[in-house]
């Protein structure tokens, strides 16, 4: 057997795609990558490929980079694995690179609010296959049904470097949650790629299948990725707190989340991407279908989080906040390069902070709710790439072809499933992530 190494891209799909080099072969796949085509791009999450501007032109490198390493040893078989940036056969950055777009965004929040990143994933999946655990949210029954995978999921995650932080048996039929640590810049959107696969790569190994579908049955909850996001100074002390400031944020944080709430409705095509992601948008499913901040409020876009700790340097430490408008059809990397420049451009604006809502905002009327500066989120993935493209500045933080190349992608998605009805839409969806 010749040990091999997967050298992966998370795509505009949100997908992990890639090629394999015989392990022996590391220390020059480092250097010079694997090669990789740029209509690839253009792979919808359903294998169809969009209209594309490099055609069958051109070629690529995907080097993969060490500290993304996960060799994931399940007895019988070991999966090794590596994400890389994209470049072009002079090295230079490639637009469409996913995680060069995240690292632009990270210079940005550096050069802007002279912060770094510190971000923790929270996902939720769900097993495929019958209903087992019904009547059992938060249950002990399905958790032990499932404590084996639960088990060798924190496991792998462990081994390959990051730190579990909890698991759970979540509210839905058949759902769970898996939380991890924070970690810094690019890594903590390579951590949450890496949950994924080995979730995936768990449940294989056991005779399971899971789902991260944004939701898998519209009548009942969808499944969220929450990213919770907090700022150091260079100096590695915390930056997101001032327990002077509204609901307890930074100034730095107040207008990074004035910012992120303003630009929502233009972001939301980059971090809720697929069609089946606009039913769990919609309100009392606490997910997000406002551009509301709240104070501990699950139905809000963006959550001032709890802490636990009482001595003001461990609250510092600990306060977050929390973006809930995403999900697993996103590629880590391009929503939080999306939500970090929506919040930079808050903090270039010098926007003040948002006053936390405290209603139910599904009762006002658009009139109430455009007087109180809030809006409904785009209601279909339609409406939000037209908010995406409409909007120059949300266009301007990408490089200029970015845009055009997405809508096209995005459009062979929606093509794909025009004709479906939703339970054919939402089995489509849980059969590709
Ligand atoms: N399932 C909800 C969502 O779609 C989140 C539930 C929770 O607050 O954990 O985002
Ligand atoms: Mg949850």
């Amino acid at each position: 057997m010749t040990d091999l190494i997967f050298a992966a891209t998370c795509d505009l799909a949100g997908k992990v795609r890639g090629k394999a080099f015989p392990s022996v072969q590391l220390d020059k796949r480092l250097a010079r990558g694997v090669g990789w085509t740029p209509t690839n791009v253009q792979i919808n999450c359903f294998d169809g490929i969009a209209d594309s501007p490099f055609g069958a032109l051109g070629d690529l490198l995907l080097i993969p980079d060490q500290t993304t390493s996960v060799s994931a040893n399940f007895g019988t078989r070991t999966e090794r694995f590596m994400l890389g940036d994209i470049v072009d056969l002079d090295g230079a950055t490639w637009d469409f690179c996913t995680r060069s777009l995240l690292k632009s965004a990270l210079a940005r929040l550096e050069k802007v609010g002279g912060v770094q990143l510190l971000a923790a994933f929270e996902h939720e999946f769900q097993l495929k296959g019958k209903i087992r655990y019904s009547g059992d949210s938060y249950g002990r029954a399905g958790f032990e049904a499932q404590r084996g995978l639960c088990e060798m999921l924190m496991a792998q995650i462990t081994a390959a470097g990051l730190s579990p932080d909890s698991i759970m048996k979540e509210y839905g039929p058949n759902q769970y949650e898996v939380v991890i640590d924070p970690e810094k810049g690019v890594r903590a959107a390579d951590a949450a790629v890496i949950v994924r696969e080995l979730t995936r790569s768990t449940a294989r190994h056991l005779g399971e299948a899971v789902t991260y579908t944004p939701i898998l049955d519209p009548a009942s909850v969808g499944n969220g990725v929450h990213i919770h996001i907090s700022f150091l100074n260079p100096d590695g002390a915390p930056a997101t707190y001032d327990a002077k400031g509204p609901c307890g944020m930074s100034a730095l944080t107040a207008s990074f989340a004035a910012g992120v709430l303003k630009y929502l409705d233009s972001i939301l095509a980059l971090t809720a991407p697929s069609v089946v992601s606009y039913l769990r948008l919609t309100p009392h499913r606490w997910s997000a279908a406002y551009n509301s901040l709240g104070l501990r409020d699950r139905e809000a876009s963006l959550r001032v989080c709890p802490v636990t700790a009482k001595d003001p340097a461990s609250i510092a430490r600990q306060f977050n906040i929390e973006y809930r408008a995403s999900d697993a059809a996103a590629c880590p990397h391009l929503a939080l390069a999306a939500i970090l420049h929506a919040g930079i451009q808050g903090i270039e604006e010098g926007l003040s902070a948002p006053t936390p809502a405290e209603e139910d905002l599904s009762l006002l009327s658009p009139e109430d709710l455009a007087a109180r500066g809030f809006i409904r989120l785009p209601e279909t993935l339609e409406a939000s790439l037209e908010r995406f493209s409409e909007n120059a500045t949300v266009r301007g933080w990408f490089p200029n072809a970015f845009a055009d190349v997405y809508l096209a992608h995005k459009a062979s998605e929606i093509a794909h499933v025009a004709e479906m009805d939703v339970p054919a839409q939402c089995a489509a969806y849980a059969e590709t992530y």
